[in-house]
């Protein structure tokens, strides 16, 4: 039986916790504004929506990965009081992100490495896709053309996508706010 490494878990950590939270997220039922401190909005307002949003954390099943994710993201920051992530404010997960600066560090290089194989992968299929001829069997039927061709346009639109959100995700990093 092939059994993962340490170092391949840790280069599917990030993975798992974006699933974890995407499965379990409190706020995923709420309203998300609670979460964000909205323009000009006063500091009374903010720390009622605050604490309501950090009691929600609270009770939160998946807080523990939603943290470690927030802290991988470099969510928030120490002189701005404007969202609530697992719980804490923006200063506090940035204070948190300093104590922890070493470990976070490890753990960006293997998300990192994560997304590169990942983007590696992803380009050659889309060229494996792109090149290969549309009208093929499928599970032991020939497809019709037009049914073939479809196929093959959904299968490069997924792929495209995927790309374009890895690469948004890593210009986001760099500090470009949108892909070009
Ligand atoms: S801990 Fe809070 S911010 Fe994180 S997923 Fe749960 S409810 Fe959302």
């Amino acid at each position: 039986m092939h059994r993962m490494t340490s170092t391949q878990a840790r280069h599917t950590r990030r993975a798992v916790l974006q699933s974890t939270v995407d499965a379990g997220a409190r706020c995923a039922t709420a309203d998300p504004d609670l979460w964000f401190r909205a323009d000009d909005e006063s500091d009374a307002d903010w720390q009622t929506r605050r604490t309501t949003a950090q009691r929600i954390c609270a009770g939160c099943p998946v807080r523990a990965a939603c943290e470690e994710l927030a802290l991988r993201n470099g969510d928030g920051e120490p002189d701005t009081d404007e969202l609530i992530r697992a719980g804490y404010t923006g200063p506090e997960l940035a204070a948190v992100r300093t104590a922890q600066a070493v470990r976070l560090a490890a753990a960006a290089e293997a998300d990192r490495d994560t997304e590169g194989r990942q983007l590696d992968t992803l380009t050659t299929e889309l060229h494996d896709a792109l090149a290969s001829n549309p009208d093929r069997k499928e599970a032991g039927q020939r497809l019709p053309s037009d049914r073939a061709q479809a196929a093959q346009n959904n299968r490069l639109r997924v792929l495209a996508d995927q790309i374009r959100q890895i690469r948004t995700a890593r210009r986001a990093r760099a500090g470009w706010g949108v892909a070009a």
